[in-house]
């Protein structure tokens, strides 16, 4: 499990690559960067995929590379009442 140490908005200078879904934050576009405290590396989220994130915490153990594009196709993760 990540331990997020900080998150904020960040706009982009480069193209990134959006941990969550695997998919690429265009130049320009505000993003959400994320630093991990254990590993001490620095995340990048699409804006939408940090609110599946939150939304969706439960469904997740860990958050992981990629890990919305297996929580987003199944029914049963979708926001609860
Ligand atoms: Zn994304």
């Amino acid at each position: 499990m990540l331990k997020i140490e900080q998150a904020r908005l960040v706009t982009t200078h480069e193209i990134r690559e959006c941990f969550g879904c695997a998919g690429g934050i265009n130049k320009g576009e505000t993003a959400v960067f994320i630093t991990v405290m254990d590993q001490n590396i620095g995340i990048y989220l699409h804006q939408v995929c940090n609110v599946k994130i939150v939304n969706n915490k439960n469904a997740l153990d860990s958050i992981y590379y990629g890990c919305l594009n297996d929580i987003e196709p199944t029914p049963q993760c979708q926001k609860k009442g």
